[in-house]
């Protein structure tokens, strides 16, 4: 196993908050499984799959859903982990202003220029919420919403090209199961 030789603080701070920020939020499958289980996953991606270690990057693919899912400002995040982090958080949070449809179209719009840190994350949530349509889908959603759901993460994603080969390609295996 290779070594972790990064101050491992922060890192662990993010998850506790992460953790409780989400503890009353499941995921949309059948299960309802604990919503923490999904920015964990991303980290698993980056650090086991595609051999990013980035302290920065982590730890804002643990604190991704803060803002948009649960009572969490951007000053609060700057305040705990600093500028840096919260404005890659930012970066990865849809504006609630916007109608879905807009918000939607804005990722595919707004993923060219989106930081390489976050970058990163987009691709590692991109890939864990395809496998997650894959095999544990939210319930109730018919064939055709999972398959354009499948093609507007392909959308967002053909946007980042050329930020991280392997991210790219675990990406590429994930939308290979489109249903
Ligand atoms: P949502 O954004 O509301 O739901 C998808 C999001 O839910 C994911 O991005 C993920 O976000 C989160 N999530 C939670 N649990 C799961 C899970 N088990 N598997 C995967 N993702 C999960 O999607 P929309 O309502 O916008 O629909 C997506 C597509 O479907 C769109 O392309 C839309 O056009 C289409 N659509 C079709 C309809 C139809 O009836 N045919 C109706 C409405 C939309 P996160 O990582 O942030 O948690
Ligand atoms: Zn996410």
């Amino acid at each position: 196993m290779s070594e972790l030789t990064t101050d491992l603080a922060p890192l662990v701070t993010a998850l506790s908050f992460a953790a409780k920020k989400h503890r009353h939020q499941r995921r949309k499958d059948v299960e309802a499984s604990p919503y923490i289980n999904h920015p964990i996953d991303l980290i698993n991606v980056l650090v086991n799959e595609a051999g990013v270690t980035d302290l920065t990057v982590l730890i804002a693919a643990i604190l991704h859903d803060t803002v948009e899912d649960t009572e969490t400002s951007f000053e609060e995040l700057e305040t705990i982990f600093g500028k840096k982090i919260a404005d890659i958080v930012q970066e990865l949070t849809d504006d609630k202003r916007f109608r879905k449809e807009k918000r939607k179209q804005l990722q595919i719009d707004n993923a060219a220029r989106a930081s390489y840190e976050a970058r990163l994350v987009k691709l590692a949530d991109k890939i864990c919420n395809l496998r997650d349509m894959d095999v544990s889908p939210p319930a109730g959603w018919d064939l055709d919403r999972r398959r354009e759901y499948f093609d507007w993460c392909l959308a967002v994603i053909d946007q980042v090209r050329g930020t991280h080969g392997q991210l790219e390609n675990l990406f590429d295996e994930a939308y290979s199961k489109k249903p």
